[in-house]
């Protein structure tokens, strides 16, 4: 892809979302980490199903790590995988507390040696908690990438470096979500809605879908309007009386 196209393609996202953001409910670092690493194979809303009722009964590492694997699995059976991910929350707690204080840690060596944490969900905290410009790489960004031929690759890994490496300074804080709500909306993965993208007229994959066959599918087309920003929810009390 020329780099004029792909510039194009950021500025259109842009001006469509100027200030992109996670659907996931948090309201601290911590939470943030939490509902990430809850999200790997599962949708967000599950996840914000789990954490309205766990967090507000605990949202510090201390505080879930004393509800012990059993408190923690009754919040967590909306969540696909819920055992391991219970277990791995544990883990991550006890981590966090003994190893940093109880602190979310900054870099990216720390974070992937937390329980349940791999580099797609270190690169987001880096990203959204530590300012880093660092671009994760999931299933619908993934797709984005190949298909509108932004940065191809066969690997998360290989479309990550190929968009870091691609991808202008202005936007390498944003793309990550730019291209993540795009793929969840309107580039979905079994009948992308064409004809209502922004940037099909730059888009290169070439079985775009026809306005036709669009109308016959059950793709969500409606998103193409912005998504709702992430509703913060108060914080909690302990954190409300520091
Ligand atoms: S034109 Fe189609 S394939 Fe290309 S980005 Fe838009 S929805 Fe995806």
């Amino acid at each position: 892809m020329h780099s004029a196209t792909r510039l194009a393609i950021y500025r259109r996202l842009q001006t469509a979302n100027p200030d992109p953001t996670t659907e996931l409910e948090h309201s601290s670092p911590f939470e943030l980490l939490v509902a990430v690493m809850l999200s790997a194979h599962t949708t967000d809303k599950s996840v914000n199903a789990a954490t309205r009722k766990l967090f507000p009964v605990a949202n510090t590492p201390l505080a879930i790590r004393d509800l012990g694997l059993g408190g923690v699995k009754e919040y967590l059976r909306s969540v696909g995988l819920y055992n391991t991910k219970a277990k791995n929350l544990i883990g991550l707690c006890r981590q966090i507390v003994e190893r940093h204080g109880g602190n979310v840690p900054s870099d990216r060596e720390s974070l992937e040696a937390l329980p349940g944490v791999g580099r797609k969900t270190a690169s987001i905290i880096l990203n959204m908690v530590f300012g880093q410009s660092a671009i994760a790489v999931d299933t619908h960004i993934f797709r984005v990438a190949n298909r509108t031929g932004l940065a191809p690759g066969k690997t998360p890994r290989a479309v990550e470096d190929a968009l870091v490496a691609c991808t202008p300074d202005e936007f390498r804080k944003n793309a990550h979500h730019w291209l993540l709500l795009h793929g969840r909306y309107v580039c979905t993965a079994r009948v992308p809605a064409c004809p209502k993208c922004i940037i099909r007229d730059l888009c290169e994959y070439p079985s775009k879908t026809e306005p036709r066959a669009l109308a016959r599918s059950d793709a969500p087309i409606a998103h193409a309007r912005r998504p709702r920003k992430t509703p913060l929810r108060k914080p909690h009390k302990r954190l409300r009386a520091r």
